[in-house]
């Protein structure tokens, strides 16, 4: 077996070992060979490619091959693997060391940064993940309201805290896993399901328990069962639900939070939540999450308040420089180039698709889409379920034999950067058009 000791050089060129040989070791290791489940191919099947290294819109596996990334980090590589600019703010972080376990002023530029971008939030406080983030954000909207209950919808995910592991979408529906064993009854019993894109169902919800619910929780744009929009005013429907209530809205934007637009989901839908979860593209592809909204609520966190929340590494240097860095990159011109070269890619997929009559439904919503395998429309989790995901794994691995490395998953978004050129776009767009070929003889 290589040597790995050529990694840590930073020599990403071939490495005399295969995916596959590292994966028999890995798996020795660690629970499927991973740190997350979605990495070991479970679903879609095969030797995930181990990635030695990766720039622009390009991942190179141990062995030197190149594929086109539909992953980007799932959502965190919004400016693309290894940018000049975020590369630099680390590299000047990391001379400054580390991690200091103190106040810095490093925090206080990126927080500036999204309150300038989310007016709705107000003050926020840093964490290390978006797990940790929705935890929190959850935890005090309890103590704010005094109520136990929260909603969260069918399909959408919210990390893997033990409230919201409750039909939760992509991961968990990957594995077949309708919640996990470990997580004990009393704690989701106080979490209440709703289907995504269903006033109605909802409306009979609060009818009979509004009065006990401390929040909903919502992806304003869902895209952990597949990218599925939110139909005209059911967001602002949550809204004046939880007004009349006295429910809290979180608006979990780890995903939509500067990937949609420059103020998140919550300015396309001009929605205010009370708080909002975050994480990956503020963290630039480092351990980042943050949860933030109105000042009388944040002002109950510790240590301006009762509510405990705190973390050794929380507000790290080295992960506040490359958010801040990738933040920075993402002006009004970034979005309207994300948004052209997203278009081109649906475009392209779309004509491709329909060349062969293939049945399926493409839904895209800014630079994020997902292929389903049936006639649509897509709009809730039990319609991306319909879908068929036989199909998904067959066309998932003919693409990554063309060198496309798309989500190994039916359930996932493709995450488009401003990395991806015209020529990865034509050659996506060429790629499919031969699977789709493939799929239908
Ligand atoms: N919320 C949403 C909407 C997510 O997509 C994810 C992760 N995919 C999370 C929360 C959890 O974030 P993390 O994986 O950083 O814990």
């Amino acid at each position: 077996m290589a040597d790995l000791k050529q990694l840590a050089n930073g020599n990403s060129a071939r490495l005399g070992v295969t995916s596959s040989e590292l994966f028999d070791r890995a798996r020795r290791l660690m629970p499927g060979g991973v740190s997350s489940p979605v990495r070991s191919f479970g679903v879609v099947g095969g030797v995930p490619r181990f990635i030695a290294s990766a720039r622009g819109c390009r991942l190179t596996d141990v062995e030197g091959n190149e594929y086109l990334d539909y992953i980007g980090s799932w959502g965190a590589m919004i400016v693309g693997h290894a940018h000049p600019a975020v590369v630099e703010a680390v590299r000047n972080a990391l001379d400054r060391g580390t991690s200091f376990g103190t106040a810095s002023p490093y925090e206080i530029e990126l927080a500036e940064e999204i309150i300038q971008r989310m007016p709705s939030i107000q003050k926020l406080r840093f964490v290390n993940s978006g797990t940790e983030a929705a935890m929190s954000g959850v935890r005090l909207a309890r103590a704010a309201t005094g109520r136990n209950l929260i909603v969260k919808f069918a399909g959408c995910y919210h990390g893997h805290h033990d409230s919201f592991l409750v039909q939760a979408g992509s991961g968990v529906a990957t594995l077949g896993l309708p919640n996990s064993p470990g997580v004990p009854m009393g704690v989701t019993a106080d979490t209440r399901i709703a289907p995504y894109n269903d006033p109605a169902a909802l409306e009979s919800l609060f009818e009979r328990e509004g009065e006990l619910m401390a929040a909903i929780i919502v992806e304003p744009v869902a895209a952990n069962m597949g990218v599925a929009p939110p139909h005209p005013g059911f967001l602002k429907g949550l809204r004046r639900l939880c007004d009349r209530y006295g429910c809290l809205l979180i608006f979990d934007e780890v995903i939509t939070g500067f990937r949609v637009a420059y103020g998140g989901a919550q300015q396309l839908y001009d929605v205010s939540p009370d708080l909002t979860i975050l994480g990956k593209i503020i963290g630039g592809g480092l351990p980042v999450g943050a949860y933030g909204g109105r000042a009388d609520l944040m002002s109950l966190v510790a240590p301006e308040g009762p509510v405990y929340q705190a973390g050794t590494l929380s507000g790290n240097p080295l992960a506040m420089a490359a958010g801040l860095a990738t933040l920075k990159l993402l002006d009004g011109a970034a979005y309207e180039r994300l948004e052209m070269i997203s278009i081109k890619l649906e475009q392209g997929l779309r004509s491709a698709a329909d060349r062969v009559n293939l049945e399926s439904t493409l839904n895209r919503f800014s630079s994020m889409l997902t292929i389903f395998f049936h006639r649509g429309p897509v709009g809730n989790f039990s319609d991306a379920a319909a879908a068929d995901h036989t199909k998904f794994a067959k066309f998932f691995h003919l693409m990554l034999d063309q060198g496309i490395h798309l989500p190994p998953s039916g359930y996932e978004a493709w995450f488009v950067s401003l990395a991806h050129d015209p020529e990865a776009i034509t050659a996506t767009v060429m790629a499919a058009g031969k699977a789709f070929e493939r799929m239908t003889v």
